[in-house]
């Protein structure tokens, strides 16, 4: 049987412990999972993608039992990243309604670029659900504990990071 390989496709901009709840959940299920840190050059980013990726990859390392999940970067369509990487299977984090109008554009722009993606969601862990990374991005250098939403190693680099700008 072919190998099931899922793609986790987002700016992990950065990394959330919501993020990580789908990634390892995904990783039960499926043979494979990329995560596919997103390069537009059109969006302003807080980490750079080098950044984005070496923290990534960093919190995967430091996680039990995920050793078939890997990180990579993607710029372009994600149906032709997908396609390089013979996969077709997309997987999503769905946390609210508002998450739904845009995913459900996302999902169908995507299956008329190319019907032989299938996109699956998955629905967060109530604990994560008001968790986004633009909300930390937000809320970091106001001295409050970040550990609560993001993995040691991202609230040390957020910090560091509100210091450099
Ligand atoms: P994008 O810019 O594509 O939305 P993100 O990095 O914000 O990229 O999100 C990547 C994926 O992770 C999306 O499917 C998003 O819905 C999901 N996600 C983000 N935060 C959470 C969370 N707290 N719980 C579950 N899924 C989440």
């Amino acid at each position: 049987m072919n190998k099931k390989v899922a793609i986790i496709p987002g700016s992990f901009d950065p990394i959330t412990l919501g993020h990580i709840d789908i990634i390892e959940r995904c990783s039960k299920i499926f043979d494979e999972v990329i995560i596919a840190i997103l390069i537009n050059p059109d969006k302003k980013y807080f980490f750079t993608v080098k950044e984005r990726v070496e923290m990534t990859q960093e919190i995967i390392d430091s996680l039990d039992k995920i050793d078939n999940v890997r990180v990579d970067s993607f710029s372009g369509l994600l149906v032709s990243y997908a396609k390089k990487t013979g996969s077709n299977i997309i997987v999503r984090g769905l946390r609210a309604v508002s998450d739904f109008e845009y995913e459900m554009q996302l999902t169908s722009m995507n299956k008329s670029l190319d019907e032989e993606i299938e996109t699956f969601y998955m629905m967060t862990n109530t604990k994560y659900s008001f968790i986004s990374s633009s909300i930390i991005k937000g809320v970091s250098g106001f001295g409050a504990d970040l550990t609560k939403f993001v993995p040691n190693i991202v609230a040390k680099r957020l910090e560091e990071k509100l210091k450099e700008v």
